[in-house]
């Protein structure tokens, strides 16, 4: 039997080396050079944290290796399986899944322990829940519940089984308050000791599970990323909330950190969508999402044949890729890369330029392009390259639309009007390879298409470079 062979001092270092890994784990994740080196690191804090928590339980009668062992497999397989199926195109999904399950288990830990109180050691002298203990317990199952409906919600949304634009229900503002006071009151009522509890707890994990939903219909699908990222945070400082019950410093380190990096992956992204973070948080964004594409279009287009492209990209110095989200739907990044050889064998200056929000998450672009081995060197963010559009021969814009549409600078009314987008109009040609003339996410017309400077080549980005390949 296991019973607490380490001391609490031994315990807590381990712990705080487990936090250490997990660091610089996420440090890894900044460039896509470290990221796997990354992934390695957190996975081995993670399984140094969990063996330190097996081995320094005080009660051996909440230990049952074979339930715990269970436990691991089945999720490890569900885990393994669902992260070697999902698309890539399909990964904010799988992030607000992974959420709802962090979230979730605050809520049923919590209950735990509420349930338990001995076992968790969370009992006072008088034999009453330590007063701290119940606040940390509200807290997380009040964190942890919004985060699970919240990502149940955003899930739906990204999934297309719930209408992506913003449901706003009357009085939703006033709804949301009332639910809080009950909420505090219950919690009053709790802490105060003066009422059966478990009614009362129960009222609190509905509330918010209530008050989650209530939080994310309102939001429209062009601030799901940010949505996403807020959950994500949510659900770390559940986790930590739980930490602090469980007196567990690992969890509380992991909790706060998930926590930390998530809040500021969610501001980071608020500035590159310029959307300011309460007013996302808040709701009701992208009401107009679509009332752009409803005007018939009636300009006439320049369309080109990947003869023609490859005849301009031969002639040009200089060439800025813009990648998006249709090169992830046809897996273009390979048969890209093979054009962009050829065309530096020629001696031209080829670069890609990456939108904070190309793709359907963070990073989407830059995990294409390293799996196509693209030089990180011939990467640049937004902010290093858009003043160089204005000097470039060729902008070659694949499947990306709703991040090169000056909209985001001229209409007021458009759903995007203040995002940062990468200034393709300056460069000498446009080509943009999509499929029709058909809107992005944001799903507003775009200009670009319309303009004098522009050749739409209109077929799947994959077989569109693989054309202009053989054209070379
Ligand atoms: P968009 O969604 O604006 O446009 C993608 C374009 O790709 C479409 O217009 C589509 O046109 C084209 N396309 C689709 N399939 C193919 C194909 N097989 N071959 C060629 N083209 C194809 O993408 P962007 O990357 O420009 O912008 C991202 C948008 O997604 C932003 O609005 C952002 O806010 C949002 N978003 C971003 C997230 C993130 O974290 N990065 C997460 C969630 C949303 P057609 O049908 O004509 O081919």
């Amino acid at each position: 039997m296991i019973n607490n062979l380490l001391s609490n001092d031994l315990v807590a270092f381990l712990y705080l080396i487990s936090g250490v890994f997990f660091i610089l784990g996420i440090r890894g994740l900044s460039s896509p050079e470290t990221a796997r080196a990354g992934n390695y690191l957190s996975m081995s804090g993670m399984a140094l944290a969990f063996i330190v928590t097996i081995f320094s339980l005080s009660d051996p009668s909440i230990l049952n290796l074979i339930l715990i062992l269970a436990g691991i497999s089945i999720g490890g397989l569900i885990g393994t399986i669902l992260s070697k199926r999902v698309a890539m195109t399909d990964m904010p999904q799988m992030v607000a899944a992974l959420n709802s399950m962090g979230g979730l288990s605050a809520v049923l830990v919590a209950w735990a322990a509420f349930l338990s109180p001995i076992a968790f050691e969370l009992v006072s002298t008088d034999g009453s829940i330590k007063t701290l203990s119940k606040i940390e317990m509200i807290l997380g199952i009040l964190v942890g519940a919004i985060t699970f409906s919240g990502s149940v919600v955003a899930f739906l949304k990204l999934q297309g089984l719930m209408k992506s634009a913003p449901i706003i229900l009357p009085f939703r503002h006033i709804l949301s308050i009332v639910i809080i006071s009950l909420i505090v009151s219950c919690s009053y009522l709790i802490i105060s000791g003066t009422e059966s509890s478990q009614l009362l707890f129960l009222a609190i994990s509905l509330l918010s599970l209530l008050l989650g939903l209530l939080l994310i219909i309102p939001i429209g699908g062009a601030d799901m990323p940010v949505v996403i990222a807020v959950l994500n945070s949510y659900s770390g400082f559940a986790a930590a909330i739980i930490g602090f019950t469980l007196s567990n410093l690992a969890l509380v380190i992991t909790g706060a950190l998930v926590g930390s990096s998530g809040a500021i992956l969610s501001y980071i992204m608020c500035v590159a969508m310029n959307r300011s973070f309460f007013s996302v948080i808040m709701g009701g964004f992208g009401d107009e999402v679509g009332g752009g594409a409803q005007v018939k279009e009636t300009r006439p287009v320049k369309i080109g044949s990947a003869d023609d492209a490859a005849f301009i990209l031969k002639n040009a110095s200089s060439v800025i890729i813009v990648p998006g989200y249709g090169m992830a739907v046809a897996r273009a990044q390979n048969s890209l890369k093979e054009m962009v050889d050829k065309l530096k064998e020629m001696g031209i200056k080829v670069t890609y330029a990456i939108h904070p929000v190309a793709g359907r998450m963070p990073g989407h672009m830059n995990v294409l392009l390293a799996e196509a081995d693209v030089p990180y060197d011939d990467i640049y963010e937004l902010s290093e390259i858009n003043s160089d559009f204005a000097q470039a021969d060729v902008a070659f814009v694949i499947g990306a639309n709703d991040v090169t549409n000056p909209a985001a600078k001229s209409d007021p009314q458009s759903p995007i009007f203040g995002m940062p987008i990468l200034e393709v109009e300056n460069a000498k040609t446009v080509l943009f390879v999509k499929r029709s003339l058909g809107i992005g996410y944001a799903g507003i017309d775009n200009d670009l298409f319309y303009r004098e400077n522009t050749m739409m080549l209109l077929d799947d980005a994959k077989k569109m470079s693989e054309d202009i390949s053989a054209s070379i």
